[in-house]
């Protein structure tokens, strides 16, 4: 073998996940599908959850080495049993990714208590859950394993029309950096992806709302503060990096993947 091919050959070594599990919440479509196609493409078992289990099945349908689970992150014994279930399957847990999570558009004068409790039983709630029993696995197990949560850049900024989702978002990065000093003892990594606007259902299904409101076409926003969409490929290869070994001194961190948003001030 030549140096160069020694050397490629390494450079695939750090990136795999070969024999190791995977459990990715709110992967029947968007951001958590294409992490779930990147994990098995790098050679992990995966576990693709959704409250919605039938497209769940179909997901994992199109994705080699994958299962479904139905899963509910707001309730703590169906989030229990995700976890359980693939113990039982595969035998070890060893990446966990909390990406479950929707969005709505409303002023805050406006927001119904409801809406907001919606919000943070989801993308707060949801996120406490998963990333309390996929710790309680990896510490029972004594194996090194890496969490993932999944922020957002409006957990950075305030962001008119999402203040609850940006306030849910905001506790998920400062819990996230909790859990990465509590687990570092136990080799668990704890990390944020902070995305920015990707064209998922999640932002389609309420940009028009959110363009009626303000007035302004979101799409022209996006261009304008962000250079275009975020793609789901692009979240995903940071999902792919932290869950490696290549990320191993990488622990408590929020990490962006916003095409230069929130390093402009305007
Ligand atoms: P999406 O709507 O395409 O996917 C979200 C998935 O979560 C869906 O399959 C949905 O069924 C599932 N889900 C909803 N409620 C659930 C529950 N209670 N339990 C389990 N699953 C549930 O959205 P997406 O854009 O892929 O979002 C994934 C994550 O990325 C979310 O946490 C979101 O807040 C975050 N995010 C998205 C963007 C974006 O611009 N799309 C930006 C920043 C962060």
């Amino acid at each position: 073998m030549t140096k160069n091919e020694t050397l490629a050959k390494s450079e695939q070594a750090a990136d795999s996940l070969a024999g190791k599990v995977a459990v990715v919440t709110g992967a029947a479509r968007g951001i958590g599908l294409e992490v779930a196609r990147s994990y098995a493409a790098h050679g992990a078992k995966v576990v693709i959850s959704d409250i919605d289990d039938a497209a769940a099945a179909d997901a994992a349908g199109t994705v080699p080495d994958a299962s479904a689970r139905r899963c509910d992150v707001r309730d703590e014994d169906s989030v229990s049993d995700l976890i359980d279930h693939t113990l039982n399957l595969h035998g070890q847990v060893d990446i966990v990714v909390a990406n479950a999570g929707i969005a709505s558009v409303s002023p805050l004068a406006e927001m119904s208590f409801e809406m907001w409790r919606t919000m943070m039983s989801i993308n707060l709630d949801g996120v406490f859950l998963t990333v309390k029993h996929a710790a309680r696995a990896m510490i029972a197990a004594g194996t090194p394993g890496s969490i993932i949560t999944v922020g957002s850049v409006t957990a950075l900024h305030g962001t008119p029309l999402v203040g609850h989702y940006g306030a849910a978002k905001a506790a998920v990065v400062n819990l996230s950096k909790t859990a990465a000093l509590e687990l570092r003892p136990h080799g668990i990594r704890v990390n944020s992806i902070l995305p920015g606007f990707a064209e998922t259902a999640l932002v389609t299904s309420n940009k028009q709302s959110y363009s009626d409101t303000v007035g302004v076409d979101f799409d022209a926003i996006i261009k304008q503060a962000q250079g275009g969409y975020v793609s789901v490929e692009d979240v995903a290869a940071l999902a792919l990096f932290l869950a490696s070994d290549r990320a191993s001194f990488c622990t408590g961190g929020g990490y962006v993947v916003d095409g230069g948003l929130t390093a402009s001030l305007f």
